[in-house]
């Protein structure tokens, strides 16, 4: 194909066979190397599309007809999965996911990373892929009077009523629905975001896998409630397992969720958690993994990549709330973990107070920053982990990790691009990758978290 011309034309059909998946989940297919980008569809199948955008680079288009379906290819269990867009692989079997993840991870590593040789293992993923969700965040709104508590419809600002969510805690779900009963029979009115008008904007629920208790924040425009103390002594009463119930009052126009000002209506204002043996202290503000068991997975491999031996000094980069501090300083001398976010510092100082671990320290700040003047002051990580967000590591920091040189890299990553993008900064640099694991955090979703291990040659 010549440079610049671009095969398909618009709302014309084409016979095409899918070869990949995008890493939103759309099926990927090629017409003279052209590639048109179709939702719902899988790699291996056989179908007619209609073309109806198109780009420079690339079209997308909608699927016609399948004439060769995926041997992955399944009935979605979830009945909105189309409406919803929370989960984007649902149309695909857990094993067949499981197989894309993987392939995406070494895709990347070959083109982005140009890392050929480097061994991916299988995808980690969970025994029970369901209902694995421990936080539920969910607005609300008005429909005929009554209120409807679910998810924004796509690419609107519709809010679709929801009564369960199949990769939710089951719990969570009851507790939603019986919260917006329970505000509905007192007659409380959902915040409207146009006008600015109403009551209760948001209702989230968090629950703790291992202990059993339950969190309920109940996020409205003012703090005035109407027959307040019935209200929350009917709230306790969902369930047994309510051990807190907080108001978190937002009075601002804005799509931010949890406004400044959060007050305590029953019960404690932390709910508690295991990650392993670590417990957490989770408030309504706190960030916690969404799937602890499978953070368990991701964690118990970050440490058999880091192989320590108690004479350590570990620098952890990225570290949130010390989750991956606490898990490394039990096996460490010395763990320092670095994270932007004060408040999740001080969660992070928290933790470690509440599971008595002495041998580490948490400072607030870009870790691009906080690294290179650590390493300024003598302090020499023998091993570094990082576990960035979606965008990767700075590039500050990946020069100050070259020059400090410690024996070993784990990375941990969210986004398998940038992983890519980062190892080859650092082979360059004379690391070597040696193993790939990714691990499946977020099932039926296109999410996919793996972890590096290199060392220094
Ligand atoms: N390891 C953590 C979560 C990591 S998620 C855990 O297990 O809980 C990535 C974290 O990086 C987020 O907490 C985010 O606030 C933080 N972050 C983003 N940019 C940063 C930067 N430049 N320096 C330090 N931390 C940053």
């Amino acid at each position: 194909m010549a440079k610049g011309t671009v095969p398909v034309q618009k709302n014309e059909m084409y016979e095409v066979t899918f070869e990949d998946l995008t890493h939103d989940g759309a099926g990927v297919a090629k017409i003279n190397g052209y590639p048109i980008f179709v939702p719902g569809a899988l790699p291996g199948e056989k179908g007619t599309v209609k073309v109806i955008k198109i780009n420079k680079g690339y079209a997308f288009g909608r699927l016609m007809e399948l004439e060769v379906e995926s041997e992955f290819r399944v009935e979605p269990d979830c009945p909105i999965y189309h409406k919803c867009g929370g989960c984007q692989l649902q149309h695909m079997s857990y094993e067949g996911q499981l197989l894309a993840k993987k392939k995406q991870v070494e895709g990347v590593l070959s083109r982005i990373g140009k890392l050929d040789n480097v061994m991916v293992h299988n995808v980690l993923g969970m025994a029970e892929p369901w209902r694995y969700r421990n936080k539920a965040q969910v607005p609300v709104g008005e429909r005929e009077g009554g209120l409807v508590a679910g998810f924004y419809q796509q690419r609107s600002h519709d809010i679709i009523d929801m009564d369960k969510c199949l990769i939710q805690e089951q719990l969570n779900d009851e507790i939603v629905q019986a919260v917006k009963g329970i505000f509905e029979k007192y007659g409380v009115r959902a915040y409207n975001e146009e006008r600015h008008t109403g009551t209760l904007r948001h209702i989230m629920a968090r629950y703790g896998q291992v202990t059993e208790e339950a969190m309920i924040v109940l996020v409205t425009k003012e703090e005035k409630l109407p027959n307040k103390s019935q209200m929350i002594q009917e709230i306790v009463d969902i369930s047994p397992k309510i051990k807190s119930v907080v108001q978190n009052i937002n009075a601002k126009r804005t799509n931010v969720i949890l406004g400044d000002k959060t007050k305590v209506l029953y019960g404690e204002e932390y709910i508690h958690d295991y990650i392993g043996d670590i417990k957490f202290a989770i408030s309504a503000k706190s960030f916690y993994q969404v799937n602890p068991k499978q953070t368990k997975v991701l964690y118990d491999k970050t440490l058999e990549f880091a192989s320590l031996n108690g004479s350590e000094t570990v620098i952890d980069a990225y570290c949130g709330i010390g989750t991956i501090s606490l898990f490394l300083a039990q096996r460490a001398k010395h763990v320092y973990g670095v994270e932007i976010v004060p408040e999740a510092i001080s969660d992070a100082k928290r933790n470690a107070r509440l599971n008595g671990i002495e041998n580490v320290e948490f400072a607030v700040g870009e870790a691009e920053k906080v690294i290179p003047w650590w390493y300024a002051q003598g302090i020499h990580a023998d091993v570094l982990v990082v576990d960035p967000p979606r965008k990767g590591c700075d590039e500050t920091l990946l020069d100050t990790i070259i020059k400090m040189k410690p024996k070993k890299v784990v990375y941990v990553s969210c986004n398998p691009a940038t992983l890519a993008r980062d190892l080859r900064v650092l082979e360059d640099g004379g690391f070597k990758t040696i193993e790939v694991q990714p691990v499946d955090m977020f099932p039926h979703t296109t999410h996919c978290e793996a972890v590096a291990k290199l060392v220094l040659q």
